[in-house]
């Protein structure tokens, strides 16, 4: 029998999204491109992510037609975008010397002071898909980078190899949002979509308790989000 899916949230009845979403208001536009296979990912939170945030768009493919994708990172959203274009940034940790891309642009003076003009680009995959997703498109590589300040414990244990600093995709997206609007309060909402995410994932993944009481001692192979990744300095 096909199970039938949440018209809203597109996931099964059973693993429905829907309660868990709390609406954050937000300046910075978030544009959410999720790799094909994260597409399905039960345990993914960028649709969640998407949900609670009002001005965001949510993209799938790994790799984009040039044209397409830099139109999808600048084209304007609403009337206001139209009369001040929409500076856009992209979420993910300072270029190694050793990777086979250019170094970013620098984050132009200025930026950070009008987050109301800013668009922030997040790539939802393990590292290693979002690392494929930024070395296969020149229009990403392009974009000046926002590198999160401070890396918190994540309370997201419900994938493998899992260590405390790295975040989901949604809780990098909050860090970030919170440094580009520190005096913002509503983006706490995410945080409680994230409690009430992770309590309904407890409750439908019995596994996913005991990978929660366990302390991640080696090195992961790969971690949800880039972002969450220090820098290297
Ligand atoms: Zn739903």
């Amino acid at each position: 029998m096909a199970r039938s899916l949440c018209p809203r949230c597109q996931r099964p009845q059973t693993t429905c999204l829907c309660a868990a979403v709390h609406t954050a208001r937000h300046q910075v536009q978030v544009l959410i491109l999720m790799h094909p296979l994260e597409q399905h990912q039960a345990k993914g939170t960028a649709r969640l992510l998407h949900m609670c945030l009002p001005g965001s768009r949510l993209v799938v493919g790994e790799t984009h037609d040039c044209e397409a994708l830099a139109r999808l990172l600048a084209e304007p959203w609403n009337d206001a975008d139209r009369q001040a274009p929409r500076r856009t940034l992209l979420l993910y940790p300072p270029t190694t010397a050793d990777a086979p891309c250019p170094a970013p642009p620098p984050l132009p003076p200025g930026w950070l002071a009008a987050p109301e003009r800013l668009r922030l680009v997040v790539l939802d995959g393990t590292w290693r898909k979002s690392r494929k997703m930024l070395w296969t498109n020149p229009a990403l590589q392009a974009l000046p980078r926002l590198a999160l300040e401070e890396v918190g414990a994540s309370g997201y244990a419900i994938r493998k190899a899992h260590a405390p600093h790295q975040l989901s995709t949604l809780e990098a997206t909050q860090q970030a949002l919170q440094q580009l609007e520190p005096a913002n309060q509503s983006i706490a909402a995410l945080g409680a979509a994230m409690q009430a995410f992770m309590a309904q994932q407890r409750s439908h993944w019995p596994a996913a308790r005991s990978a929660m009481l366990k302390p991640a001692f080696h090195e992961p192979k790969e971690t949800p989000c880039p972002s969450a990744t220090p820098s290297p300095t």
